[in-house]
């Protein structure tokens, strides 16, 4: 097992305070960039290694009780073996990112895009095709994607040398150090491009309109996004695309409202019809059906037609188609109309009637409450 605190020169007890401070101190004359000497470079290791276990409270606490991260053979991650260089050491102590060497791929994935989509309720139930028309980058077709004009190349970025970063020597408490940075002249790819594509400017892809064919499930609402993977913008230097979402909004119906995957409407009743009972025929998305009036059809009664909803998005089956009856009093009466209803009334005792009071929430509204709370 590696000893260390021996490879730091710091106590077992020692703050974390002091073992940052042994560390900067070993690494300050260590550091192969430093220091040129013999062994310099496999004691900075050792340093660097020790501080990784002791800098950090957890591994330092497994430590202590005997396990050592790098006894099995397993670099941890962090200062594993070859290329040590001072941005590793400044990263240490300044907790900055690991960052990526060399230069960047000019390749870039492509954004996702997001198309809005209105369609009728009828489509929403049993799900339909649309015909888009979207507009987004694909790949140049002159250049395929790299940017050059066809016949010429990238060249190597003159101030870089194609390495895609520039090296400055800064002061600082370490001594003299060099830090790396992207190259501005070829904005750290390493590369430029000497002829540019005439078509897309070099930037391997163009705008265009292109028709898109959509499915769009049966059951989907309003809010529902479609993805279409690798159907959105093409990304620059011919990289791949980002993905397309298709975002949908169901118009809302004249007669039908939806509730989930239930439809709901309403049907007026002429009073004697609603009284008397009948059969009458409901116009629904599946075309016209039978609905049986109860005799002694009440207003906001409900009637479940059931699976003539829409069809759920996951899963198979439909939901229902709930009616309402919407019972109308009869107005404008003529003389004779009146006759007879008086006549009713007074068959049926109904001449004084007593105006009892009704509990509350029977009304339409009420009915619908309830139709939706499942009572
Ligand atoms: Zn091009
Ligand atoms: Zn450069």
């Amino acid at each position: 097992m590696n000893d260390y605190y021996a490879d730091l020169g710091v106590a077992r007890d020692a703050s974390a305070e002091e073992i940052k401070r042994a560390y900067r101190r070993l690494a300050r004359k260590l550091h192969p960039d430093v220091n040129q000497g013999a062994d310099a470079e496999e004691q900075f290791k050792r340093v660097s290694r020790a501080y990784e276990v002791l800098g950090d409270a957890d591994k330092r606490h497994s430590y202590d009780l005997g396990v050592d991260p790098f006894a099995t053979g397993g670099g941890a991650g962090g200062f594993g073996g070859q290329g040590f260089s001072f941005s590793d050491v400044m990263d240490a102590f300044f907790g900055g990112g690991a960052a990526a060497r060399g230069p960047r791929s000019r390749s870039h994935r492509g954004q996702d895009a997001l198309v809005r989509m209105q369609i009728d309720l009828a489509d929403a139930v049993f799900g339909c095709e649309e015909e888009l028309t979207i507009e987004t980058a694909v790949r140049c077709s002159t250049c395929h994607g790299d940017g050059c004009q066809p016949g010429t190349g990238l060249g190597t970025c003159v101030l870089c040398g194609g390495r895609g970063e520039v090296q400055t020597v800064q002061r600082s408490f370490l001594g003299q150090v060099m830090t790396s940075r992207p190259c501005q002249a070829c904005h750290g790819y390493g590369s430029t491009i000497t002829h540019p594509c005439f078509e897309c400017s070099g930037e391997g892809r163009v705008r265009t309109r292109r028709p898109l064919t959509l499915k769009v499930p049966a059951g989907v609402d309003t809010g529902t996004r479609i993805q279409l993977a690798g159907e959105g913008e093409v990304g620059t230097g011919g990289g791949p695309a980002g993905d397309l979402y298709v975002e949908v909004r169901v118009e809302a119906h004249p007669t039908f409202t939806r509730r989930g995957d239930d439809l709901h409407c309403r049907v007026e009743l002429p009073m004697t019809a609603a009284a008397l009972g009948t059969t009458i025929e409901l116009q629904t998305f599946d075309g016209a059906r039978p609905l049986d009036v109860r005799p002694g059809t009440q207003p906001g009664d409900t009637q479940t037609l059931r699976g003539l909803g829409v069809t759920h998005l996951r899963g198979s089956g439909r939901g229902d188609l709930i009616v309402h009856a919407d019972v109308q009093t009869p107005t404008r009466l003529t003389e004779a109309q009146q006759e007879l209803l008086r006549e009713l009334a007074v068959l049926r005792g109904e001449e004084r009637p007593e105006g009892k009071m009704a509990p509350t929430d029977k009304g339409f509204l009420g009915k619908l409450r309830d139709a939706f709370k499942g009572a």
